[in-house]
């Protein structure tokens, strides 16, 4: 079939425009790139709520991401991740021109690093045929190390792994690469008179010392950079609620945050005790046989998970009333759980840019109904 691209239709322009003027709840966008960032700004975005940064670690840059991982020595690492930098300072000044001054949340490397590295599987079929069939070949040590190191950083479970804030213990100089690549992005685009709200979230924190470990660190990489630059920016350090001991412990992480994004998938899935890479084996018997009411991972579980998210949102909000409260899981951009964001009082939604639309009017509906 021939296609076209879509285009604005005046009625839903208008409708969006309605949904506007009643809506609390301001509604942002999961981008990650400048693309996903105009796309999102044309829908509505009023800035972006997660940008997931490992993506910027795939495609072409995977060698170097490699490199970096699997250096032995520290100058190795360094080079590599001197690499890095620049290719990064020009992800993050592209967003934010993009954005033209509207908050932009860039994530801290979260995922375990052993999803930038080949299969173990793939890699050990390969030694093995190069052992059997040619064991000269000068491609067999260095497939053999590689080997070595991919089953070093094997983890029985990786989603409960080196994950988030913790890559910062092993590996310090890759947040501070992000730190350094970011705010130098932010100070560029400030010189050449445009706005700028960098909002740096710390992932995966289950302990206030965790965060106020890693951020005391990159604070003074920020700090320093902007000496270099010359120049001052708005900037912030916040984290994401995504384990259930940072929720129980809302009151004490809040004391080292400017901002809270609530990781619902990570939350759900730590709450429930679901992998969310297995789900999809059991999760659909379960809406099926009416034992769960709706799919916990699509629509907030507002008695489990919604509790607990309440009771931090309570007990942040004592210590620091003026902290920035925000939900940037996949449920971000369903109705329900709008609606229930606006009820707990947090002040944005973050959804993909396909379902701001729906985000918007949801945020209205939510408005309207609890006037
Ligand atoms: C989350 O956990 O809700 C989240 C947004 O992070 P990710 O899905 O990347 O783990
Ligand atoms: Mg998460």
């Amino acid at each position: 079939l021939e296609t076209e691209p879509a285009t604005a239709i005046e009625e839903i322009s208008a409708l969006m425009e309605w949904a506007d003027s009643f809506r609390k709840l301001k509604v942002r966008a999961n981008a990650d790139t400048p693309d996903q960032a105009t796309e999102a700004i044309k829908l509505g975005a009023e800035g972006i709520g997660l940008c997931r940064t490992e993506h910027m670690f795939l495609g072409d840059r995977a060698p170097l991401v490699q490199r970096l991982i699997l250096a032995e020595e520290e100058t190795e690492r360094s080079a590599a991740l001197d690499e890095l930098l620049p290719l990064q300072r020009q992800d993050f000044e592209g967003i934010f021109k993009t954005m033209g001054g509207r908050p932009t949340t860039i994530r801290l490397i979260d995922p375990p690093l052993h999803e930038f590295l080949p299969s173990e599987t793939d890699l050990l079929a390969e030694v093995i045929r190069l052992e059997c069939n040619e064991p000269e070949s000068p491609k067999l040590p260095a497939l053999q190390n590689m080997l070595r190191s991919v089953r070093a950083m094997h983890e029985a479970n990786p989603m409960l792994g080196l994950r988030g804030c913790r890559l910062s213990f092993i590996f310090p100089g890759i947040v501070q690469m992000q730190v350094t690549a970011i705010i130098s992005a932010a100070c560029k685009v400030r010189k050449e008179g445009l706005g700028v709200e960098p909002e740096i979230m710390i992932p995966l924190v289950s302990h206030v010392n965790e965060l106020k470990w890693v951020k005391e660190r990159l604070e003074q990489t920020a700090q320093q950079v902007m000496q270099e630059e010359k120049i001052e920016v708005d900037y912030s350090f916040g984290t994401m609620i995504e384990t259930p001991r940072a929720a129980l412990t809302a009151g004490e992480i809040a004391t080292e945050a400017s901002f809270f994004s609530f990781g619902t998938n990570d939350l759900t899935q730590m709450i429930f005790g679901i992998s969310r890479d297995d789900a999809g084996t059991f999760l659909r018997h379960y809406i099926d046989e009416g034992i769960l009411p709706d799919d916990p991972t699509e629509s907030i579980d507002q008695t489990g998970v919604g509790r607990l998210i309440k009771l931090s949102i309570d007990d942040a909000r004592k210590i620091k009333p003026e902290l920035k409260l925000g939900i940037c899981g996949e449920h971000g951009g369903d109705p329900r759980s709008i609606a229930f964001c606006h009820t707990v009082g947090m002040e944005y939604v973050s959804c993909s840019p396909k379902r701001i639309p729906i985000a918007r009017l949801a945020a209205a509906q939510a408005a309207l109904s609890s006037a």
